[in-house]
């Protein structure tokens, strides 16, 4: 089932500009260092300086255009480049271990990159299953909520509460 677990984190990181103008749930570095924690992606001690609360914020911007383009099934070069330049800070690298097991994994200590190397690795694992295309955004007006599309078709342009438009 791809909406559960990596896919429904980038889903749910997506999202969290609500419905609403002031709902927010990245707004300030408070909110967002709040709802990193409790999706378990910062540690409780950690917290989030004013450029990564930017950077943060310019990931989900730029996640949020490349699904709008799942959706309209057309390539946007901006939304690729600006998405690969926020998934950088993840430094991500492959480690080897002494099982010759391999997984990807971050270089970088600080709790940032290694949060968005979590979000990297979700997209990369969603990537190979065939999921990272069938996530998309909603195309209904003042809508945009992030959705994964499980159609036959592939083809679907709506969430759920949209379905019918
Ligand atoms: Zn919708």
């Amino acid at each position: 089932m791809p909406g559960t677990g990596r896919v429904a984190m980038i889903q749910a990181f997506a999202n969290t500009p609500g419905a609403s103008p002031g709902a927010d749930q990245l707004g300030t570095q408070e909110e967002a260092a709040a709802w990193l924690r409790t999706a378990g992606l910062l540690p409780a001690e950690a917290r989030l300086s004013n450029s990564e609360h930017a950077a943060l914020l310019r990931l989900r911007e730029s996640m949020r255009d490349v699904l709008a383009a799942h959706t309209a099934g057309r390539e946007d070069v901006s939304a690729a480049a600006r998405l690969t330049r926020a998934l950088a800070d993840g430094r991500l690298v492959l480690t080897v271990d002494p099982a010759s097991a391999v997984q990807l994994a971050s270089a970088a200590r600080a709790s940032y990159p290694n949060l968005v190397a979590v979000v990297a690795i979700a997209v990369a694992g969603s990537a190979a299953s065939g999921a990272w295309l069938r996530f998309k955004s909603c195309s209904a007006a003042n809508c945009g909520q992030a959705f994964y599309d499980d159609s036959g078709s592939a083809a679907a342009r709506h969430c759920s509460a949209h379905a019918g438009d």
